[in-house]
């Protein structure tokens, strides 16, 4: 039976460490200030831009909140964009996504700049994660490599299967773990054989968006498997990508769904926040 990986009590350490970060950059006169920016009533993005707004207040941090009504115009999002950019009190600045239809994403997230970038979205910041150069790592991903270090595994020549490529979660996971020297094979949904591909994986990294579809007997005895997937069934319940009940019986230790990668991403916003703004103090 596999070890639970405890999305919870690894973001609960993770964010005990940035409030002493915060407490020491506050005696240093600087509070880290975090802008979240939201266009229309989704309500998803609605509870996201409420949970951050509330770790910003537990971690001690600066939350200025924008909520803008869904007929927005293009030219007004940028030009709050060009405010928030050059305003002191603000380290980092959040687009919530997604975005209405009439608003080019791109051209949004391109406008913020590359130094308050905590999503690490913007193009710059993705070719120095590209290169290894230090940079605003994206939170979920930075959230699974966290967990998988505070589990104790080592990357370092394991073969790793990331299963999903968005720019959000599967391209930059990939890219982390081949910084920390695993052999990366990354699946999507024109690839032959997911089953055979998976079977081979010391770890699994599932981010599709499909209810349980990485079968518990596609897991290979004691791998590692992280489930970055968030699925809703039915009125109320959420389930990962992966199976969760039969992959247990042969992992060595998974991520439950919730409670596994789910906590890590904010926390890791707010992590990047805290860092951008200690990098001021470096500036300054
Ligand atoms: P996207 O929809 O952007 O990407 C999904 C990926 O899965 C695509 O690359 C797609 O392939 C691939 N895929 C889809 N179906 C299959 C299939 N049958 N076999 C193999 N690959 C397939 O999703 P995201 O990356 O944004 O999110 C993935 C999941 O992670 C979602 O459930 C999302 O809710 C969750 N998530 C959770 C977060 C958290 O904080 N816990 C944060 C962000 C996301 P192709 O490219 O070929 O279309």
């Amino acid at each position: 039976m596999a070890d639970i990986i405890d999305g919870k009590a690894i973001a609960a350490k993770t964010r005990a460490r940035i409030a002493e970060e915060v407490k020491q950059l506050k005696e240093k006169g600087i509070t880290p200030g975090l802008a979240v920016v939201l266009v229309g009533e989704d309500p998803a993005s609605r509870v996201y831009v409420a949970m951050k707004e509330k770790a910003c207040q537990e971690l001690g941090m600066f939350s200025d909140e924008h909520k803008l009504p869904a007929e927005t115009g293009e030219d007004v999002l940028l030009a709050l964009i060009d405010r928030l950019n050059s305003d002191p009190r603000i380290h980092g600045i959040l687009v919530q996504l997604p975005l209405p239809k009439h608003i080019n994403t791109d051209k949004v997230l391109e406008a913020i700049s590359p130094k308050k970038d905590v999503d690490g979205f913007h193009p710059y910041n993705v070719g120095r994660l590209v290169v290894g150069k230090p940079t605003f790592q994206p939170c979920t991903p930075y959230g699974v490599m966290v967990m998988l270090k505070e589990t104790g595994v080592n990357l370092a020549g394991k073969e790793v299967v990331v299963v999903g490529r968005s720019n959000i979660v599967g391209k930059p996971v990939a890219l982390m773990c081949l910084h920390e020297h695993a052999t990366v094979t990354i699946c999507h949904s024109r690839t032959r054989d997911l089953p055979g591909k998976v079977r081979q994986a010391d770890v699994v990294i599932a981010a599709v968006g499909q209810p349980e579809m990485i079968k518990g007997d596609w897991i290979k005895e004691g791998a590692v498997v992280i489930d970055v997937g968030v699925n809703r069934v039915g009125e109320k319940k959420l389930v990962g990508d992966v199976e969760f009940a039969a992959a247990s019986q042969r992992a060595s230790a998974i991520t439950p769904v919730p409670g596994g990668v789910g906590p890590m991403t904010i926390t890791m916003l707010m992590y990047n926040t805290m860092q951008s703004a200690k990098q001021t103090l470096n500036e300054a």
